[in-house]
């Protein structure tokens, strides 16, 4: 038996990069994937692929920052569905500037989406995981949550307060069965990474210990651990995926 057999999950921003590669491994392991992100083209793709896997999945396309629309999106999978066992909360973005220069929107737009998106989807979900007594929920952090960088204050703050969003969650669901927990990716090869310079590339595979960059399955092997049998003893902690760049 694969060890999220008939299980469904709810995996943000799975329309491309680390969401995608964890929406595909569930489904290798045998889950049913509701595929969330900002464009209805891109859950589309990433819904037929889990379906190619043999699986049953949903494409839904919501702004995660828009609490209304997530709330009503939750209502509409819980319908359908049934009910939801994981969630995992990856969908982000990043507006890069120093603080001097940093606008108000930049900081919003990264706070709204990486933060409050994790709020929208946890809470719209919560009743449903707290009458069941059982869930997962993954939150995508990031190394730069726990190191900070300089250019992203904003992206740094946003992944930062999604940790201590996971502590909090993880003491409060404790009891019903419910683990909480980040994994903090490093540098991953990504579309988000994709237009980073070779010099800043090279700079960063000098602060990593094993040498190379990551790839989205790295994480999502991290995720489908954390997701299936395994985990159930591992709450509130944060998962480093990052070839030894935070020790
Ligand atoms: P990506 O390739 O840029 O993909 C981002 C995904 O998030 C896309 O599917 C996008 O939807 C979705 N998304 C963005 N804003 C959204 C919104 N407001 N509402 C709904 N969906 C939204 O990014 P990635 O590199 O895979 O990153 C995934 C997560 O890992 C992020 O939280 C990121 O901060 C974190 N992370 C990444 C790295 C890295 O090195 N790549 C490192 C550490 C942490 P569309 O496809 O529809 O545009």
């Amino acid at each position: 038996m694969s060890s999220l057999a008939n299980q469904v999950a709810v995996v943000t921003g799975a329309g491309r990069g680390i969401g995608r590669s964890i929406a595909l491994k569930f489904a290798g392991a045998g889950a049913n994937v509701v595929c969330v992100s900002r464009s209805s083209e891109n859950s589309e793709k990433t819904a037929a692929e889990v379906r190619a896997l043999g699986r049953t999945a949903w494409a839904v396309a919501v702004d995660v920052s828009e609490g209304v629309g997530v709330a009503a999106a939750v209502e509409k999978i819980l319908a359908e569905v049934g009910r939801v066992d994981i969630l995992v909360n990856n969908a982000g973005i990043t507006r890069d500037g120093l603080l001097m220069r940093m606008s108000e929107a930049d900081w919003d737009a990264v706070l709204d989406t990486n933060l409050k998106g994790a709020f929208h989807f946890t809470k719209a979900l919560a009743r449903s995981f707290l009458k069941q007594r059982s869930g997962r929920i993954i939150n995508i952090a990031s190394v730069i949550g726990l190191m900070g960088n300089a250019g992203q204050a904003n992206y740094a703050a946003s992944k930062a307060g999604l940790i201590g969003f996971t502590k909090s969650i993880a003491r409060e669901f404790g009891s019903r069965g419910i683990t909480v927990n980040a994994i903090a990716p490093g540098f991953i090869e990504t579309d988000m990474t994709a237009s980073l310079g070779e010099d800043i590339k090279a700079g960063l595979l000098k602060q990593i210990p094993l040498g190379f960059l990551g790839q989205s399955d790295d994480v999502a092997e991290a995720a489908l651990y954390l997701a299936g049998a395994s985990g159930r003893y591992v709450t509130g902690q944060v998962l480093t995926v990052d070839g030894g760049m935070v020790m």
